[in-house]
C-alpha cells in the first residue's frame, strides 16, 4: 500500500500543527510522499504566508513597507522553527528571498513559502527534502507538461528510495519550473494538484488530502447549519459541486488522479479519526447514498429569453444563436429549451458592456417574436448520481420550494442528468439554499 499525503496551509499553520502533521504521517507506515503547503493561517484573522510574500513582491520598492511585510514573515517562521526546536538558519533562506524579490518573478516569491514549510517539515522529520523545481515541468504556455513530469517525479523517487528504502519524501506544493529552471507557480490553492500529480506518477493506492474540515459537506456551512459530511462522492459530483462554488478541492487536481481511478480522501488534521470524504471514480455498490449527494449555489446570473413562433422548424436558429455570444466571447452556462423558447443563462459580470451588442444582434439576426432579460439570478445545483435513478428528488425540490413559497425563475437538467439546475432571485439565495438542505435526507 502506498499513499500519498498532502497537508493544506492550516495543517502547517503552526509548530502545534506542525506537530499534529508529524504524527499522522508516522501513524501509518504506508504514508510514504507528503506534500506541505506553506503555512497557512493559524485563526481567521491571521495572513497565510503566500499572502505575505505576494504583498511581499508587490510592494519591494516601498522600504519600509516590505521590511515590515518581511519581519512578519521572519518572526513567523523563526517562532516555527523556536518551537520545533530544529537546526536551521530560516534567516538565512529568508533573506536570500528578500533580496531577490526585487528581481525576481512573482511566482518565484510565491513559492517560497512552500520551500520553507516542507525544509521545516522535513528537518523536523528528519527525512529527505525534494524540490520540485525541474520536476514538476511547465511548457512555454504555463501549461504541465505532464508525460515529462511523471516520469521526473519517478526518477528523483527512485533515486531517494535506492538509498532509502523506508524514506517519508517531503515535497514543496503548489510550484515547478520551466525546463530552464524558472518557477511557475499553479493557480492559488494548487498544492492539491502537486499531490495528484504526484500519486499519479507513482500509482499510488490513494491520496490523502489533509485539511481544516472532516470533509465535503452536503452544503455550505456558513449558510447551512450542520450540514452533513459527504462520505462518498464520485469525481463527477465533486466537480458540478465545485464548479457552482463549493470550494473542496483545487479543480485541476481531480484530472491526474480521476484518469486512472486513485481515491482521494478528504481528512481533518485536527480530527484525524474521523473517516472524512472519499471522492473515488464510481461508488462502490454497497455503499447506501440518498439520492442526493449535495447542494451549491451562485449568485449574479443574467438570463436573456427568448421566443419565436415555429423555432424548433428553423434549422440552425440555436447555432445563430450561440455564434453571437461566441463572437463576444462570452460562455454560456446553461441553455434550457423549448419547443419555441430558448433561454440563454450568462454570468452578468461577464456580460455587462455587452448587453447591448448583444441584444442588438439577436433582434437583427434572429428576429425574435419576444426578447427579454432577467438580471439577479442564483443558480442552485442539486447534484447526486442518485437523481438520474430516483423520480422523487424532483418532485421533493418542487414541494419544497413550494412549501416555502419560493419562486423558480428557471430548471434545468444538466444533460450527465446527476445534476438539477434551479434558477431563483438573488435575494432568494440562503433561503433556498436552506430549504433544500432538507434533502440531505432523502
Ligand atoms: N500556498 C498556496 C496558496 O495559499 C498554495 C496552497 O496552499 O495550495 O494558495
Amino acid at each position: 500500500m502506498k499513499k500519498v499525503v498532502k497537508f493544506g496551509g492550516s495543517s502547517l499553520a503552526s509548530a502545534s500543527q506542525i506537530k499534529k502533521a508529524k504524527k499522522i504521517l508516522y501513524d501509518d507506515k504506508s504514508r510514504k510522499y507528503c506534500i506541505a503547503s506553506a503555512s497557512g493561517k493559524r485563526d481567521n484573522d491571521d495572513i497565510k504566508i503566500t499572502d505575505l510574500l505576494i504583498n511581499l513582491h508587490q510592494n519591494i520598492n516601498d522600504e519600509n513597507k516590505s521590511k515590515e511585510i518581511y519581519n512578519k514573515i521572519k518572526d513567523r517562521y523563526i517562532s516555527i522553527v523556536d518551537e520545533l526546536n530544529i537546526s536551521y538558519d530560516v534567516e538565512k533562506d529568508l533573506q536570500f528571498i528578500f533580496d531577490k524579490a526585487k528581481t525576481e518573478t512573482l511566482d518565484f516569491v510565491a513559492s517560497r513559502g512552500e520551500y520553507i514549510t516542507s525544509k521545516i517539515l522535513s528537518l523536523y522529520c528528519n527525512e529527505p527534502f525534494l524540490d520540485m523545481q525541474n520536476v514538476i515541468i511547465f511548457n512555454e504556455n504555463k501549461k504541465i507538461n505532464y508525460d515529462l513530469t511523471y516520469a521526473n517525479i519517478k526518477n528523483e523517487i527512485e533515486k531517494i528510495e535506492k538509498v532509502n528504502a523506508d524514506a517519508k519524501i517531503i515535497i514543496p506544493g503548489f510550484y515547478g519550473s520551466k525546463e530552464n529552471g524558472d518557477i511557475i507557480t499553479f493557480s492559488r490553492g494548487g498544492s492539491d494538484i502537486t499531490g495528484s500529480l504526484v500519486a499519479r506518477a507513482l500509482n499510488a493506492d490513494l491520496y490523502e488530502n489533509w485539511t481544516d474540515v472532516s470533509g465535503v459537506l452536503f452544503a455550505d456551512p456558513r449558510i447551512v447549519e450542520n450540514p452533513k459530511v459527504v462520505e462518498y462522492i464520485s469525481y463527477t459530483e465533486l466537480r458540478e459541486l465545485s464548479y457552482m462554488g463549493a470550494n473542496v478541492l483545487h479543480e485541476e487536481a481531480v484530472y491526474p488522479v480521476s484518469k486512472v481511478g486513485i481515491p482521494i480522501n478528504i481528512l481533518n488534521t485536527n480530527a484525524p479519526e474521523d473517516k472524512g470524504t472519499m471522492i473515488v471514480s464510481n461508488i462502490p455498490s454497497i455503499i447506501k447514498r440518498s439520492s442526493v449527494t449535495g447542494i451549491a449555489g451562485k449568485k449574479g446570473f443574467t438570463s436573456i429569453n427568448i421566443q419565436k413562433a415555429l423555432m424548433n422548424e428553423e434549422i440552425g436558429y440555436l447555432a445563430k444563436l450561440l455564434n453571437i455570444f461566441d463572437k463576444e466571447n462570452i460562455s454560456v452556462e446553461h441553455c434550457p429549451t423549448g419547443i419555441d423558447t430558448v433561454s440563454l443563462i450568462v454570468r452578468t459580470d461577464f456580460l455587462n458592456d455587452k448587453k447591448e451588442i448583444i441584444i442588438n444582434a439577436i433582434k437583427e439576426n434572429l428576429s425574435p417574436d419576444i426578447l427579454n432579460v432577467e438580471d439577479n439570478i442564483t443558480i442552485i445545483a442539486v447534484v447526486g448520481e442518485g437523481i438520474k435513478y430516483s423520480n422523487i428528488v424532483t418532485k421533493n425540490i418542487f414541494d419544497i420550494l413550494a412549501d416555502k413559497n419560493i419562486p423558480i425563475r428557471m430548471i434545468d437538467q444538466g444533460s450527465s442528468g446527476i445534476n438539477i439546475m434551479i434558477g431563483v432571485d438573488d435575494s432568494n439565495y440562503e433561503k433556498t439554499l436552506v430549504a433544500l438542505s432538507e434533502l440531505q435526507n432523502s
